[in-house]
């Protein structure tokens, strides 16, 4: 893992408009990697924490990475709101305030970061489990029942050397939206996923990466209080993150040891039209230089992964939780996992019965590339789990 705080402090993004300005820190941010190799494939999974990695980004790092095909790299952000603005949001007058010098070291952290994992390859078995995360974590903030409270994890132990027996590393997987301390507090923070970390790692669970889920429309935090008050600082970040790490590592401690687990790796490109006009403002001038692959129209990298006994399948967005059930429920594994804001992060990702529907829907709709984007990410997602073997 590399740490990517930016020293002095920058402004700090939650989402579309200008980035506010930081005067403190609460914890540190990251580049956390987990590399798997088998036979001839190898496989990194990345974490960053920031509101969404664009893969103009992430294809910089991706070409600074030896010995791994760019396409078996998947990059997710933690979808943290305290962090810089990593899109370069335009204003009205088509200005911005992203600091491309930052973001060129972050890449160059994260691809150093890939690097290093590679170059300490170890034998290692496997622990993968789903269950339910227990306790107040998430709910939906539109309607409190409607989100997940399925917890992934993969855990890597060593078999050899020093740590034999020890965790090497321990990747969580669950959906919510890490804004507990958000943008408007002046406070630059990984939130609830750096207490996630040093819990996982306090208690032995090696290196901690954390890849959100179907966190759109609208999986967040679990921090209500009563009399409609929220608690929006640091202790609660810790509650949260380290509850979720605890949950995780109960959820791990009981799986089966797998000894000889598979690993495949595939991938596609799939495309979306850019049918909003702020999406379509935003993408065309944005400093980072986004890649559009046809008039209005981008492309991004779709992952699926079989890991053992557990299937993965990134999403380049923020998907409802009602795609992310159906989803998983097609996957061909017992141990479905959902990469959410992997590889590209285009906004909210609705089911065309969904865009624009709700009240409520006003502002994920108008923050989503248009009323198509979920129902073509369904269409290929069950193309590619058709194409893929099951998991183990
Ligand atoms: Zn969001």
């Amino acid at each position: 893992m590399r740490v990517i705080t930016p020293n002095p402090l920058l402004p700090v993004s939650g989402g579309i408009g200008t980035p506010k300005p930081s005067t403190q820190k609460n914890g540190d941010l990251f580049v956390r990697a987990l590399v798997f190799e088998k036979g001839g494939v190898r496989v990194a999974i990345v974490n960053v924490d920031n509101l969404g990695w664009p893969a103009a980004l992430g294809n910089k790092s991706r070409a600074l990475i030896k010995g791994i095909a760019p396409e078996n790299i998947l990059i997710g952000a933690t979808h943290t709101h305290s962090g810089p603005d990593a899109y370069g949001f335009p204003n009205e007058k088509g200005e911005n305030f992203a600091d491309l010098k930052y973001l060129d070291w972050c890449v160059q952290q994260m691809a150093d970061a890939v690097n290093e994992a590679i170059k300490n390859l170890e034998p290692a078995l496997l622990k993968t489990a789903v269950g339910e995360a227990k306790g107040k974590i998430a709910y939906n903030y539109y309607a409190d029942q409607l989100y997940d409270p399925r917890c992934g994890i993969i855990q890597a132990i060593a078999t050899s050397g020093q740590k034999k027996g020890k965790a090497i590393a321990t990747l969580v997987n669950y959906a919510i939206h890490p804004e507990v301390i958000g943008s408007g507090r002046g406070i630059l923070s990984p939130d609830l996923c750096g207490p996630l970390y040093d819990r996982i790692e306090a208690k032995g669970g090696g290196t901690a990466l954390f890849m959100n889920g179907a966190q759109g429309g609208m999986v967040t935090a679990d921090n209500r209080r009563e009399n409609k008050e929220e608690a929006n600082n640091w202790e609660e970040c810790k509650r949260i993150g380290e509850l979720l790490a605890d949950e995780a590592l109960r959820i791990v401690a009981s799986a089966p040891v797998q000894e000889n687990p598979s690993l495949f790796c595939t991938s596609r490109q799939i495309e979306f039209p850019v049918d909003s006009e702020i999406m379509r403002f935003i993408l065309k001038n944005s400093p980072i230089k986004n890649k559009m692959s046809g008039e209005n129209k981008v492309s991004t990298q779709l992952n699926l992964l079989n890991i053992g006994t557990a299937q993965i399948l990134s999403v380049p967005g923020e998907a409802l939780p009602n795609i992310g059930f159906y989803i998983k429920r097609k996957m061909n594994t017992k141990q479905p996992f959902l990469f959410g804001l992997t590889n590209d992060a285009f906004g909210y990702m609705l089911t065309k019965v969904d865009f624009t529907s709700f009240k409520r829907y006003d502002y994920v709709s108008r923050t989503s590339l248009g009323e198509m984007t979920g129902e073509i990410y369904i269409d290929q997602a069950l193309k590619l789990i058709e194409a893929s073997p099951k998991a183990d």
